[in-house]
């Protein structure tokens, strides 16, 4: 017999899931989801699962309750672990009491965990604190959802209440939610926030007060997902802000690295409040005929080895591991790592480089290591066979290098065609370029005659090598990276 973890996944942003939560998900063998779960987070799912998705879209259910319930308890009777995940908590007006009572009268095991309900930490997120001393004395979560028309809806018991009220499932019922509590004597300025998709990136706070939100709310467009606040916490938004505050907060950006090199600039543009939007269009290639293992069997032969990426460093070290060996076999070198990412790769590996080159360009490398090199050094060189002859050449001049082609660069074959309809539609902000070949590999992608449509967005460069390329095919740089690195890009990014 399985097992089921009624999982609350919490309140939108992804890493508002508990570490129990990650867990279960990672070793689940289905699940079976809400649409108000971030689908991101079906990613930490380590076996394949089975994905099921029973959400609702406006008012048409895909699957009925009974039906959900029945699918988990069919599933964990395969022996199969599953997770229900849901938005928020499970019990917070999601239904997981009923899933609960089915699966204990199948006689299934389940398991409950608790997620940050949106009625708590999705105000949290607008700046609106639940509680607070000498303003809220208890908060009340209420349903929005008036199933049988609002003649039954003890609007005269909630317009008592001196706590914080928070409506669910209410966005359709605003005129009436407002209506209700006036009409039953609260006051009209009593302030109101309504907060449409919390903790995303598309988080927006409209504010007004009883008598006029519901107006408001109409001419903004307000729509569900949403939670209507009702008190006085609501004005705590002005020193309470921290997410809406953020320097990206609702910035989009393209991301055009390799997949496998993207996630830092990523989780920084996130951590920035930005949203990242991921468009690889040049992938590593490791080059499986290289010859290194050649130059890896007399490695005695040489006194430096140099890495001057991050892929190099991870391509080196499996062609190392693959051999059978270690980084014990690197002992009698001096080794050079270009750039912080990679010194971090190779600390990993238990070595410290000796010379840390800061900057990325070859120029810079050449005039770090010039004075050091002599004529009886000889150089093992494993970089990416896109790279510019520069380095190799100038070093050659000092001494012996053997320059080995380990990885290539080359076109990413994805499908692209939401991230160019977001393009086309001007809901972009920024454009970020690593390299040429994400420049070159870019306009490919696009095609040169579409180049217009990158008019409004803003060009950021790493470095003087990409914004050639990028002023070739006629675009114009927002601004270039002073630091040629990922960090660089962000402190441009935020200024
Ligand atoms: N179990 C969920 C609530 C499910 S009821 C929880 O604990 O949060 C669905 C309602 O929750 C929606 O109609 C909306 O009012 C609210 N909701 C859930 N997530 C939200 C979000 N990210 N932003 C705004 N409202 C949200």
């Amino acid at each position: 017999m399985g097992k089921v973890y009624l999982v609350g996944a919490g309140c939108g942003d992804k890493k508002l899931i508990t570490l129990k939560g990650k867990e279960a998900i990672e070793k689940a063998d289905v699940i079976v989801y809400d649409y108000l779960a971030n689908p991101e987070l079906l990613d930490f799912n380590k076996k394949n699962a089975e994905l099921i998705y029973v959400g609702k879209v406006a008012n048409n259910h895909t699957m009925k309750q009974e039906d959900i319930s029945e699918l988990l308890v069919e599933k964990a009777r395969q022996a199969q672990t599953v997770v229900r995940l849901k938005g928020g908590d499970v019990y917070v007006f999601g239904r997981g009491g009923e899933e609960g009572e089915v699966l204990h009268q199948a006689g299934i095991e389940f398991e409950v965990v608790p997620g940050i309900s949106s009625s708590i930490g999705g105000i949290a997120y607008a700046g609106i604190p639940i509680t607070h001393r000498g303003i809220a004395r208890s908060f009340h979560v209420i349903t929005g959802h008036h199933k049988d028309g609002v003649a039954n809806i003890p609007y005269d018991l909630y317009a008592k209440l001196s706590g914080t009220l928070v409506f669910l499932m209410g966005m359709g019922n605003l005129d009436n939610i407002c209506n209700g509590l006036m009409d039953n004597g609260m006051d009209k300025s009593m302030p109101v926030a309504i907060v449409e998709k919390a903790s995303s990136v598309n988080q927006r706070t409209t504010v007004g007060n009883l008598s006029n939100i519901a107006k408001i709310a109409k001419e903004v467009g307000a729509k569900a997902p949403g939670l209507i606040v009702v008190g006085k916490v609501v004005e705590k938004r002005e020193s309470l802000s921290f997410f809406e505050t953020k320097p990206l907060f609702g910035k989009k950006v393209i991301v055009t690295r390799a997949r496998v090199q993207e996630s830092a600039l990523v989780e920084s543009i996130k951590d920035l409040g930005g949203e990242a939007i991921t468009m690889p269009v040049i992938k590593i290639n490791p080059i499986i005929d290289s010859g290194l293992d050649v130059e890896i069997n007399e490695i005695e032969r040489y006194s430096y080895l140099i890495l001057t990426s991050y892929n190099s460093v991870k391509i080196f070290f499996e062609s190392l591991s693959k051999m059978g060996l270690d980084s014990r076999k690197l002992a009698g070198l001096k080794i050079v790592a270009v750039g912080n990412k990679t010194d971090e790769a190779l600390k990993a590996h238990g070595i410290s480089a000796d010379i840390v080159p800061e900057k990325f360009v070859s120029e810079s490398i050449y005039e770090t290591l010039k004075d050091k090199l002599t004529k009886d050094d000889r150089v093992l060189l494993p970089i990416s066979d896109n790279a510019r002859d520069f380095l190799s050449d100038k070093l050659g001049e000092i001494c012996d290098v053997k320059r080995v082609g380990i990885y290539k660069t080359i076109k990413a074959n994805l499908d692209y065609s939401n991230e160019i309809q977001m393009i086309e539609d001007g809901q972009i902000d920024y454009l970020t370029f690593t390299s040429s070949s994400t420049v070159e590999n870019f306009v490919d992608v696009i095609g040169k005659e579409n180049l217009g449509l990158l008019d409004g967005i803003k060009i950021i460069s790493i470095g003087p090598i990409t914004s050639k390329k990028i002023i070739e095919f006629g675009l114009k740089i927002y601004a270039e990276a002073k630091e040629h690195n990922i960090d660089g890009i962000i402190k441009e990014l935020v200024l």
